[in-house]
């Protein structure tokens, strides 16, 4: 069997990506694809999860992993390789993890994401995108997540949101599992809800919860990218978990960064925050879509300025080098990930206007729908040159 294609997840995983969708897992390209199913048993049992099966049997590449494909091409890591580390080869057809949604209900509206998973977009994508048409949805359990569906085997579950804590069926959906001693579970959660206390009573029966905090940078930044989000009363709630997890022997807190354009140059600030409040782990991935926010559409001028500050060749050591080593993390085993990929992405100085126009025409025109603006918070990013300045 060849080792380049083969990925465990659509052996044993399914990732719900809205409200009737699934796929095998939460980066892979779904374009052409059908992926809406009446619930996660026919889509375990569909066709294309069997020609996904085959062809990484069969050493085949598929279309929709591109993403790991291309990551490992230019980091030798990926979700694929990670997933593989983690889980190896799969000898029996069972689900052994899920990614659930719940439901799209958020009280953020974060710039990288869209009604799909946060229901305070739809007011602004009235404007932003209006051919879109989206509602406030709820997954129902009993139709999306049968009873005769095995769930016995899963050993891990991801909740997603939405924001998870808004979710009506959040607890309904911990109580369906009879194994939870040996599930360990993960709910990512923007940091803005601290949940009642019979959250805590249903959870103490899982082998392990793991908190994921997300955040893009602390302070204002932060609330820019993660709209409607106060920076203070994050601090105050991600406190509160961290003292319930004092006295929860299986609760422990990590946290996220989403790497986009708009906080390329705030890593260190991001790694920084993390460390002082002694969280567990920081975890990053970087935007693939919206594509206008990818770190890769900033202008060429501003991944130079940013390169320097992070990796200046004239220091006898890198500043991000020397940060990391000062705050000694290693815990955070995503630092070298993190870094290898702002070394890709900043050293890249090939940048075609196109795409840097995307991104200015992308935030121009949310920041008027919002009545903000990037340019008063970024150090790094002037307003537009000329050429393209009435954007
Ligand atoms: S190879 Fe990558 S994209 Fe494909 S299923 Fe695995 S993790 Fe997902």
């Amino acid at each position: 069997m060849k080792l380049d294609t083969y990925c465990p997840y659509p052996f044993m995983h399914a990732a719900q990506s809205s409200q009737e969708s699934f796929q095998p897992c939460c980066i892979f390209d779904s374009k052409g694809v059908k992926t809406k199913y009446s619930s996660i048993k026919d889509y375990w049992n569909s066709d294309f999860l069997l020609s996904v099966r085959k062809n990484m049997l069969i050493g085949e590449q598929v279309a929709g992993c591109h993403k790991c494909y291309s990551e490992e091409k230019h980091t030798n890591e990926s979700l694929r390789t990670h997933t593989m580390k983690h889980y190896g080869f799969q000898k029996n057809l069972k689900i052994k993890s899920l990614e659930v949604l719940l439901s799209n209900k958020c009280n953020l509206k974060c710039r990288m994401c869209s009604s799909d998973r946060s229901s305070k977009w739809i007011n602004d994508e009235k404007l932003f995108s209006p051919n879109k048409k989206s509602t406030v949805y709820e997954t129902s359990l009993d139709t999306y997540f049968p009873n005769d569906f095995d769930l016995s085997n899963i050993e891990h579950i991801n909740i997603l949101g939405g924001e998870p804590f808004l979710s009506r069926e959040l607890n309904n959906f911990l109580l369906k599992f009879e194994n939870k001693k040996n599930i360990k579970l993960v709910i990512s959660t923007n940091g803005t809800f601290f949940p009642k206390k019979d959250f805590f009573e249903i959870i103490k029966d899982y082998k392990h919860i793991k908190i994921a905090l997300s955040f893009d940078s602390p302070g204002k930044l932060g609330e820019y990218i993660r709209s409607g989000l106060n920076w203070e009363k994050f601090e105050d709630i991600t406190q509160k978990w961290i003292n319930i997890a004092s006295s929860m022997k299986n609760l422990s807190i990590h946290s996220h960064c989403t790497l986009s354009a708009y906080n390329t140059h705030a890593i260190l600030d991001v790694i920084q925050w993390a460390a002082k409040h002694n969280l567990t782990s920081l975890t990053f991935a970087k935007v693939y879509w919206p594509t206008e926010l990818q770190p890769e559409a900033l202008p060429a001028n501003v991944k130079k300025k940013i390169y320097n500050y992070y990796f200046n060749k004239n220091n006898e050591e890198f500043l991000f080098d020397k940060i990391v080593n000062e705050l000694n993390v290693t815990r955070f085993t995503h630092i070298s990930f993190i870094r290898s990929m702002l070394i890709k992405i900043l050293s890249d100085h090939t940048q075609q206007e196109a795409s840097e126009v995307k991104f200015y025409e992308y935030t121009n025109k949310l920041d008027k729908i919002r009545g903000e603006s990037f340019y008063e918070i970024s150090p790094y990013i002037d307003k537009p040159r000329n050429s393209i300045s009435n954007l």
